[in-house]
This record gives structure tokens, sequence and C-alpha cells, in this order.
């Protein structure tokens, strides 16, 4: 029974897309790793039953609002790294 979380690569692209312009105390691989974690842990997750159903999911995830709430868990979770790196 494959199944997929489609915000997991919704978090990631945003996360990419906006990683550089981050207020992190630190941009190396482990601390985005990090963010992209508890970002994933703020959000609901959306499954989907396997990888044809991703792209109309994703398209639900990637609205003003969707990108706007997923945005506000990685600022977030970017701050809580930032005080609390974990190396
Ligand atoms: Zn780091």
């Amino acid at each position: 029974m494959p199944v997929h979380n489609v915000m997991e690569e919704a978090v990631k692209d945003l996360l990419e897309k906006h990683w550089r312009n981050l207020s992190v105390s630190c941009h190396c691989e482990t601390c985005k790793a990090d963010v992209f974690a508890l970002s994933l842990n703020r959000l609901k997750p959306h499954y989907v039953r396997d990888q044809s159903g991703s792209m109309y999911a994703k398209a639900n995830l990637m609205t003003t609002q969707a990108r706007a709430t997923i945005l506000t868990a990685i600022t977030e979770s970017a701050k809580v790294v930032s005080a609390y790196p974990h190396h």
C-alpha cells in the first residue's frame, strides 16, 4: 500500500527557495534538515495513495493560503533552530 506525504514535497520546495533568505544562525545542511523536520512536525501531513495523485494534491498545497501557512511554519522553525542549534 504505497502512500506518499505530499506536504513533504511542498515544504522541501519552499525551503529550497527561501533557505538562503531565512534568518538562521547557520546555513549548513544539518540545520537545514532540522528546519525541514521541525516544519513538517508543525504542519498537518497530506497523504495521497501513490505518486499518481501527487501532482493534484501538490497543486492544492500551492495555493497562496497554503504557501503562507507553510512559510510561517518554516520561519518559526528557523527561529527555533537558530536559538538551539544541534551542533
Ligand atoms: Zn548548522
